[in-house]
């Protein structure tokens, strides 16, 4: 299966200086392709396909010649991601391809001709090596790289490896997650698992300084430091939490033969405007999307139950479904078994019931190990992980 390795790099002056021409080149013909493109779709509704742009690369470079200064595969690549962007919205997944930004992380691919050797990878057309800190070995074989420039100037080498799955031994126990509104997310071990601290405090950061600029004058010298200043929070605050939905991911499918999660459909979801919110559905879709590639590396089942699956508002013990439970209601009272419920956990449990249905109706079961008897769970021993 594909995986991606991702390591700080560090360019020197000179390489740096490479790089952003590469990166800044593979913007200008996406941009100058998709212009076209556009154009075309919209007055006379033509969809091109990827040789129709190929076939334009030639032009453009003829005339803007200091396109010559680019590796022509990394403008190959670029004019792929432009052919995949219109594909993906002709079939209705995205919205209409946007321009790239100068300001937002942008990418070079190099997808041939490259070479990593021990912490230092060398590219074409660039006569010395680049270092990279190598935090972890890489497994498996090397297909392509690229390089990415985060906004506030830092670059990544991102490779993709083609990997060997890997089973961990099986284990009995299965888990359902259900996405917090308080907290980050309820186990059906009755865990809950709150979102890191430091992760909040540079979120609340950022949230004062926004208030703060909103008062500057725009383009003025306090406005431009300011708006530096909440960009390095916005990265740090993202790495942040990429770490924090590695480790966590990491943990439960190491623990759990098979993980029950409900597919938030994050596109599908009425567009809400707090950031908070925001936030909140953007890092679920990225944790589900982080238990799912490791359940396919380490042989593990990964159950999505459907969005409208009314998990909170059944009661796990009788099945009982309370049609008003609000959202504010974090506890609450079956009016027919009088089981008291913790929302959230309740939740997990009907997710998990829900899941085992899915494992027993389901053609080719991976762990039929884990089938309950009806209407019993088969929950992790509550305490045993270390996340909080
Ligand atoms: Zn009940």
């Amino acid at each position: 299966m594909n995986y991606v390795y991702r390591f700080r790099l560090y360019p020197n002056k000179e390489q740096e200086k490479f790089l952003n021409i590469q990166i800044g080149h593979c913007r200008f013909v996406y941009n100058k392709l998709l212009e076209m493109a556009k154009r075309n779709y919209e007055q006379e509704g033509k969809k091109w396909n990827y040789y129709e742009y190929k076939k334009l690369l030639p032009k453009l470079k003829r005339k803007f010649s200091f396109l010559k200064e680019a590796n022509s595969q990394s403008l190959q690549e670029a004019v792929k991601w432009l052919d995949r962007a219109f594909k993906n919205f002709f079939k209705g997944l995205s919205g209409f391809p946007k321009f790239k930004s100068r300001k937002k992380t942008n990418s070079v691919p190099i997808p041939q001709h490259f070479k990593v050797e021990g912490n230092k990878v060398r590219i074409p057309k660039l006569r010395t090596p680049i270092r990279f800190i190598k935090h972890r070995e890489i497994e498996g074989n090397i297909k392509s790289i690229s390089i990415t420039k985060t906004p506030t100037g830092k670059f990544y080498l991102n490779i993709l490896v083609e990997r060997k799955i890997k089973p961990l031994p099986k284990t009995e126990k299965a888990v359902a997650i259900d996405v917090g509104l308080t907290h980050f997310c309820t186990l059906s071990t009755g865990k809950k698992v709150e979102n890191p601290k430091h992760l909040i405090k540079t979120e609340r950061r950022i949230k004062k300084l926004q208030k703060q600029l909103s008062r500057k004058r725009k383009g003025s010298r306090r406005f431009t430091i300011l708006a530096r200043r909440i960009a390095k929070l916005h990265e740090k605050v993202k790495n942040q939490r990429r770490d924090f939905l590695h480790k966590l991911s990491k943990q439960i499918i190491g623990d759990n033969q098979a993980v029950i999660v409900e597919d938030l459909n994050v596109k599908g979801l009425v567009q809400n405007t707090s950031f908070s919110k925001h936030i909140a559905d953007a890092s679920w879709s990225r944790f589900v999307q982080f238990l799912e590639y490791k359940a396919k590396l380490y042989g593990r089942v990964l159950i999505k139950v459907d969005t409208f699956f009314p998990s909170s508002k059944l009661c796990s013990v009788c099945g009982f479904k309370k049609e008003d439970l609000k959202l504010s209601e974090r506890e609450w009272e079956c009016p027919v078994c009088k089981a008291k419920h913790d929302r959230d956990y309740n939740a997990t449990l009907n997710l998990l019931r829900e899941g085992f249905a899915y494992l027993k109706t389901a053609v080719g079961v991976d762990c039929p190990e884990l089938m309950p008897v009806e209407g019993t769970f088969v929950p992790c021993e509550a305490g045993s992980s270390s996340i909080h």
